[in-house]
């Protein structure tokens, strides 16, 4: 972040607290604009197909969460995609444990942690979400209840992420860092032509974790939050310290007292980047939207971008680093 930049939003951040506790609740709600300019979907780095999937099926009608948990099955299938699904990377044994979560307008959430042999994972978090008391269900509990509810088997290892984790394993240097080549999780945020905001977070995490070992994908208010009533945001990158920052929820929050998304997804990386000796070696990215539609990002390192569906267009933007 260039120095301007960044001295303008700490004078920006540091303002709120001269507001009054009733101003402060006018000024906080996001007014709801004319539906015309949905709907909307954005998706973290270049998933193309995903995005458009999402925001094509919002076009013809679909609601925001079912719109998001299709965008994310694209990738959740996808065996090139070694942070997602099929195919996703390991843990230290061998196991490719996954974990998901999703959210809706109705401020309803669902989470899976450490799945096996279940590919579509987000949508089981939504199953999570409605067909039981819960928010959370994780390891084999989750999958027990995949199975009562028909989901497939799917051995998740595929012949080339088993080579990768075997190569991996004759160095057996574990250094759990996240930079900007070993992730490509799936955060989604989509708006319905009800202007209806819905979001879903898919992943592998960490390839090579400790077995058990969690990010923040899956943890609502860390990889994902969503409010109908302000906007939505979402994670990838080194899931510890996005759960140290509680990010997503950060950016949503920052988002209600006045913050662009833009400012919000600056302050949150800041954060992060505040608590290191100069710029740390993993890398964040966040992308965030606000009930208008206005959309923002910001990642530690180079090398982050998103997908933007819009007008019936798909777009891959660049994004510039911290
Ligand atoms: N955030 C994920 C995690 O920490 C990883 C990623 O985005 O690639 O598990």
């Amino acid at each position: 972040m260039k120095r301007r930049t960044f001295l303008n939003s700490t004078i920006f951040a540091g303002a709120f607290p001269l507001i009054t506790p009733k101003q402060f609740f006018t000024n906080s709600l996001i007014k709801p604009t004319s539906k015309n300019k949905f709907p909307i979907s954005i998706c973290t780095w270049n998933f193309k197909e995903a995005n458009e999937v999402a925001g094509k099926a919002l076009e013809k009608g679909m609601d925001s969460l079912n719109a998001a948990i299709l965008g994310a099955q694209v990738e959740e299938d996808n065996p090139a995609n070694s942070t997602v699904g099929f195919g996703g990377a390991p843990d230290r044994e061998g196991n490719v444990t996954l974990d998901a979560c999703v959210m809706d307008h109705k401020k309803n959430c669902g989470a899976v942690l450490a799945v096996e042999n279940v590919v579509h994972v987000a949508s089981l978090a939504r199953d999570v979400m409605e067909k039981t008391p819960h928010v959370i269900l994780t390891g084999k509990g989750a999958e027990s209840f995949a199975r009562s509810l028909n989901y497939p088997s799917t051995v998740l290892l595929t012949k080339e992420s088993k080579k990768a984790w075997e190569k991996w394993k004759k160095e057996a240097a574990y250094e759990p860092i996240i930079n900007i080549e070993n992730h490509d999780t799936i955060g989604i945020l989509c708006i319905d032509k009800q202007g209806n905001l819905s979001g879903a977070c898919s992943t592998s995490g960490l390839a090579y974790k400790m077995k058990g070992r969690i990010g923040d994908s899956p943890i609502i208010g860390a990889g994902l939050f969503i409010d109908n009533e302000v906007g939505g945001a979402v994670a990838t990158g080194m899931g510890e310290e996005v759960v140290k920052t509680v990010g997503s929820f950060l950016i949503v929050e920052l988002m209600r007292q006045g913050y662009t998304p833009q400012q919000a997804c600056d302050e949150a990386i800041r954060r992060i980047v505040s608590k290191e000796e100069g710029i740390p070696n993993f890398q964040v990215a966040y992308i965030a939207i606000d009930k208008n539609g206005n959309v923002g990002s910001r990642s530690i390192h180079d090398g982050f971008s998103y997908m933007e569906y819009r007008d019936q267009k798909n777009i891959n933007n660049l994004v510039n680093p911290y």
